[in-house]
């Protein structure tokens, strides 16, 4: 499975990730690992948009309940976001990656608000520019809020990064004979209850404007670069 390079991608990033060896909260030394990884997708000069996930601190769906309605809850994942969008943009401008956040929420004190105009102009002054507060509305994810921002910025391509190598043809947890797939229309993809690596509501907004995704395992050296720049890893939805 070999794509054209692409010159803008959308990495979306879930807070799972950006918690690297520990169980929550933020892996900084793993995130400066990931900053180097993302380096070198803007050091071939493909434009990257992060949308960052939440779920390190707190999840809308989760939390809510015995008392706390489910829009409070989804308030709190989305301020959980913004607390990932700061960390990560501190650490890429730390490793020499200009970056900065932008927010899907009101918080003028801790950052700007997102506008397709900075957006465009961050990007094209070769800043990677990370997403907070999702779409900014309660009962999403940021995996749908990652598909709507990637069609929002004409990315040609959203890649999941996971901690696995893509989709399977079962579950490799209970199958030992699970077997990674290279490829999957997203037709398959919505009808597999197994498949839970991306939301359904995702993967139906990316079918009806035929966006791609790739699902890939971020975790190996020069992944999130292979896949931006169309190189053969993880699964191709699409
Ligand atoms: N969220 C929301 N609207 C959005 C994006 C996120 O309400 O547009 C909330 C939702 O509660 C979600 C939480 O923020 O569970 C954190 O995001 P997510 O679960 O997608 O984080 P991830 O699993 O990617 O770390």
């Amino acid at each position: 499975m070999t794509t054209q390079p692409y010159t803008r991608v959308l990495l979306k990033l879930s807070g799972e990730q950006l918690s690297g060896k520990f169980d929550s909260g933020i892996d900084s030394e793993f995130g400066a690992w990931l900053a180097a990884e993302i380096k070198k997708v803007v050091n071939k000069g493909i434009q990257v948009v992060i949308m960052v996930g939440g779920g390190n601190y707190a999840r809308g769906a989760q939390l809510a309940g015995h008392g706390i309605q489910r829009v409070t809850a989804d308030n709190i994942g989305m301020l959980a976001t913004m607390m990932n969008g700061l960390a990560l943009a501190d650490i890429c401008n730390a490793h020499e990656l200009p970056a900065l956040v932008i927010t899907n929420i009101k918080a003028d004190q801790v950052a700007d608000q997102f506008t397709h105009r900075r957006a465009e102009s961050h990007l094209a002054k070769g800043r990677v520019v990370i997403v907070a507060g999702g779409i900014g509305r309660p009962y999403l994810t940021t995996d749908t809020a990652a598909v709507a921002l990637a069609l929002e910025l004409d990315c040609q391509v959203v890649l999941k990064a996971t901690k696995v190598d893509g989709v399977y043809d079962k579950d490799p947890s209970k199958h030992k004979d699970a077997v990674k797939v290279d490829q999957i229309s997203f037709q398959d993809a919505l009808a597999d209850e197994a498949i839970r690596v991306m939301d359904k509501a995702a993967l139906g907004l990316a079918l009806e404007h035929e966006l791609p995704i790739i699902v890939f395992n971020a975790n190996q050296a020069d992944n999130i670069v292979k896949a931006a720049h169309g190189d053969s890893t993880g699964t191709l939805i699409g």
